[in-house]
């Protein structure tokens, strides 16, 4: 007889769990994520090798609707030559993100909070992300590096809330981010901690019951604002791992951003408000794209986004109409269009 399995291995490094597991095979080939759904053919002109690799984990992938070239899912993760496109307007640091950098890896450009960009790390790799050319290397604290932004923090009082930030803070272990929380949570002057993440939406396993325990745990306020584009987005593995956020005490809030044929009509707009409230998450933010150098097939411009708005304005309650915003370099705030 075979001796039984040890059910707690043996060992001193963090055992890989499922979301890691998950985390490490994610697609990285373009054209195997169209053979996974059956688009052998797309009718447009992918880009096999970019420079921001591809990167989208098997959960998400199977929320997307197989031989649907123009999924919406799909678009937000497949690379197009597009991206190749030089356009005029468009930077590789559209929001001038390395001016406002304190010490390395903390942001604080907007009072009583400040960002840190805690990892270069993301679970998935959205296309028209203002961070894809952010040199993550230089500008995250590394691994055992958070003491300069920390002390940051601790000089000085009028500094409320400290946002988790990447890349994406929950692409960081367990015991990692309980080894920052518990830095944060001694900070006196610091009343909430905001966790700016994709994780659980592309990994709903990313909610573990020790992150679920950990916030339930903090003496600072948990505030996680997730980020989904598109109603699709919201299947019943994901709404479990919300749920399981708001029970342990967190605050559920959505950025989405605003993406030409993906969801840039009242139908998608209204429809992600409506399933968002109904997996207990308000929409906080609808962000205009970010002038990326790469992205700017995705831009959807100001008067019809305005537009858009005020139709979903004159469809829902205030409170499932999500603002419109703009980041525009040397602001004091994000700016309300
Ligand atoms: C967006 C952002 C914040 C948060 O702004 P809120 O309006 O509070 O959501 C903070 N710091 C930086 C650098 C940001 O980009
Ligand atoms: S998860 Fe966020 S930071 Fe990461 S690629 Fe997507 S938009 Fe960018």
């Amino acid at each position: 007889m075979n001796k039984p399995a040890r059910i707690i291995p043996r060992s001193t490094g963090e055992h890989q769990t499922d979301w890691q597991q998950s985390l490490a095979s994610a697609v990285r080939d373009p054209r195997e994520l169209l053979r996974l759904l059956g688009l052998d053919q797309d009718p447009r002109a992918i880009d096999r090798n970019p420079a921001f690799p591809v990167r989208v984990p098997h959960e998400f992938i199977a929320r997307m609707e197989p031989g649907n070239p123009e999924d919406p899912l799909l678009r937000q993760v497949l690379s197009l030559a597009d991206e190749n496109i030089v356009t005029p307007g468009y930077t590789t640091d559209p929001l001038a993100e390395q001016d406002a950098m304190a010490v390395p890896g903390l942001l604080h450009k907007y009072a009583g909070r400040v960002l840190l960009t805690l990892t270069g790390a993301c679970a998935v790799h959205c296309r028209y992300c203002f961070r894809r050319h952010f040199p993550y290397n230089e500008a995250n604290p590394g691994r055992d590096n958070w003491q300069a932004a920390l002390a940051y923090v601790r000089e000085r009082a009028d500094i409320h809330e400290v946002i988790l930030s990447g890349g994406d803070p929950l692409s960081l272990s367990d015991a990692r981010l309980a080894e920052l929380f518990a830095a944060i949570d001694a900070i006196p002057h610091i009343s909430r901690v905001r966790i700016h993440t994709r994780v659980p939406v592309v990994i709903p396993s990313r909610v573990t019951s020790t992150l679920r325990d950990m916030i339930a745990a903090s003496r600072v306020a948990v505030v996680c604002v997730v980020h989904i584009n598109h109603p699709r987005e919201i299947d019943q593995s994901l709404v479990l791992a919300l749920s399981g956020l708001s029970d342990s005490g967190a605050t559920l809030l959505n950025q989405a951003v605003l993406l030409k044929g993906i969801n840039d009509s009242l139908k998608s707009l209204a429809e992600l408000s409506e399933t968002l409230f109904k997996s207990g998450v308000l929409p906080y933010y609808l962000h205009l794209l970010d002038p990326v150098q790469g992205a700017a097939h995705f831009a959807v411009e100001a008067p019809r986004a305005r537009q858009l708005l005020k139709a979903l304005s004159g469809h829902l309650p205030g409170y499932l109409v999500p603002r419109l915003v703009q980041e525009l370099p040397g602001e004091p705030s994000k700016t309300a269009l």
